[in-house]
């Protein structure tokens, strides 16, 4: 039997031992050989379609190499896959719960067997380091194990609970919602694209995804290994294709029924506006469930333990180069401590290594040329809006290696209202704006219109207390950097701008694709 009870966080690798490093090194050569420069097709009801034009994935450290490419799929494609889920949905809502479940367990075991190889080829394909890339792929694995245990829960009659009432039988069923689309970002290619697919498909709905342009390879690997554990044909639809065009098509469709996205503020608004049209013949109201972007930040005050409040920004700031939804990118500090921490924290960026996912640098390239002219224009603008303190170039160029990459960028003494302090920049730019003092810090947090993570530094009871309450951040940390959510120990999800507030990972986050139905039976 199943049980929520059971689920284990994966434990990390640790790249300190040796014997892990080569583990990883080897696991690259492997992916070199066997991954790089493949190509995958659409996978639609089963079968392996190619396309005329194709989606072409490099490698974000060295521009020059192609990692491999998918096939780009046009709007009858997506509309094959559409009617061909419905199909499949047919038969996949009546499977049971356990056996939907035991499908995503499968995976697990595959993916866990696969772990280094899955990293190797995120180095490789969007430039994460090995300690990135890990906590990725164990990410992904807890996600298909928290999924395939937290279904039990609602399986069969009377699987939430009702009131007793004389005479009657009363109960809830929690039925899956039908045919829905999946559209995941480059920046978690393996564990967001995967956990997106697994939650709506263990409660018995069919999905079509549409992975990131960046990222079509992982994905493919992720689908292969679904594929593999014996998920149905049709249940889920392989769709690489330009967000523009077949997710534009797939989320206006009548016949979508939920779209999951994961993704950055304007597409997620864009998606929430045009699915809330109702097209011709469309027989329900869509469910959209967003996950969108932050500015993320961390509150030091002049009690904090310096040293932990400066590993905190460090992580939190730099950890995938800051494309991260949740990633650091303004550091609050009580104007008492400024010149410590600040000073601390530029010492310790300073030292930070810029490079290859391959070579295991702290900070890899960015993941493509949009994104570099992006952080390329934040940064032409930081020295009107504060004090360049460390970085503050796009090298594009890193150990001779021609790639997006940008030096890790410290800005003091940011305005609140700046646009350095108020805009997602997705990268490893980080504005340090002044506080007076505590109150004054916690009213520049909530200053802007996000609220995914945050976080504070302190020892004062009080003041973690009231930012407990007051601090708007889906997820929010003390005295610890502000990324990395754990499946089942931190159900993840922002508020106000950031999302609606899913909270994957967490134990009700499948009922977002689920409607519930009350039976009664008089006896
Ligand atoms: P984008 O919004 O650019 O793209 C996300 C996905 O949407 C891609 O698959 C993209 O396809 C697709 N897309 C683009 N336009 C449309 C459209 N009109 N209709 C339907 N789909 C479309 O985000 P990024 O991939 O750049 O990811 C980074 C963003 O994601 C950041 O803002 C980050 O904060 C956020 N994010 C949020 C998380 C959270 O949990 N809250 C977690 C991770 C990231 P294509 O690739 O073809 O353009």
């Amino acid at each position: 039997m199943l049980k929520i009870q059971d689920y284990r966080p994966q434990p990390f690798i640790d790249f300190t031992q040796e014997e892990n490093v080569n583990a990883y090194k080897s696991a690259l050569k492997k992916v070199r050989a066997e991954l790089v420069g493949k190509h995958y097709p659409l996978i639609i009801d089963g079968e392996r379609i190619d396309t005329a034009e194709k989606l072409t994935s490099l490698n974000p450290c060295d521009t020059s190499e192609v990692v491999g490419t998918t096939a780009k799929a046009t709007i009858e494609d997506a509309e094959r896959a559409l009617q061909g889920a419905w199909k499949a949905f047919e038969s996949w809502k009546k499977w049971d719960m356990d056996a939907r479940a035991r499908i995503l367990l499968k995976a697990s075991a595959i993916l866990k067997r696969r772990r280094l190889e899955a990293c190797a080829l995120m180095s490789i394909e969007v430039g994460k380091n090995y300690a990135e890339a890990d906590v990725e792929v164990a990410e992904a694995i807890d996600f298909l194990e928290y999924y395939a245990r937290s279904a039990m829960k609602y399986a069969g009659f009377g699987s939430s609970e009702t009131t007793w009432f004389e005479g009657e039988e009363n109960g809830l069923m929690s039925l899956p919602l039908g045919v829905g689309v999946s559209i995941s970002p480059w920046n978690f290619p393996c564990a967001i694209f995967l956990g997106m697919l697994a939650a709506p498909i263990v409660a018995g709905n069919c999905v079509i995804a549409k992975p990131a342009e960046d990222s079509g390879l992982i994905a493919g690997m992720m689908v292969d290994i679904l594929l593999e554990a014996g998920l149905p044909a049709g249940v889920l639809q392989f769709l690489p294709g330009v967000g523009k065009e077949v997710g534009e098509y797939l989320t206006t469709h009548a016949r979508t029924r939920f779209i999951t996205f994961t993704g950055s503020r304007a597409v997620g608004l864009h998606i929430n506006e045009v699915a809330a049209k109702t097209q011709p013949g469309q027989k329900w109201i869509k469910k959209v469930i967003l996950e969108l972007g932050g500015k993320d930040g961390l509150i030091v005050d002049e009690t904090a333990d310096l040293d932990v409040a400066v590993t905190a920004a460090v992580q939190g700031a730099f950890g995938f180069n800051g494309q991260k939804c949740s990633a650091m990118s303004r550091l609050i500090v009580v104007d008492s401590v400024y010149d410590d921490v600040v000073n601390a924290f530029v010492e310790r960026a300073k030292a930070l290594t810029v490079g290859t996912g391959e070579e295991n640098a702290n900070v890899t390239a960015v993941v493509n040329q949009m994104s570099f002219d992006k952080i390329r224009g934040y940064l032409e603008l930081a020295p009107s809006e504060g004090t360049v303190l460390c970085g503050g170039k796009a090298t594009g160029e890193a150990n001779g290696q021609q790639g997006y990459y940008v030096q890790p960028t410290i800005v003091g003494d940011v305005k609140r209202d700046a646009r350095l302090a108020q805009e997602e920049i997705f990268g490893p730019v980080v504005s340090v704006i002044r506080a007076s003092d505590w109150q004054d810090a916690l009213e520049i947090a909530n200053s802007t219109e996000y609220g995914l993570t945050g976080g504070v530094c302190s020892r004062d009871r009080a003041r973690l207390e009231q930012a407990r309450h007051e601090f708007e951040a889906g997820n929010l940390y003390f005295n610890r950097k502000i990324t990395g959510a754990i499946v089942g120990v931190q159900p993840f999800g922002g508020y106000n701008m950031s999302g609606t507030d899913s909270k994957a990972g967490g134990p009700d986050y499948l009922a977002n694709f689920m409607q519930l139905k009350t039976v009664t039976e008089r006896w």
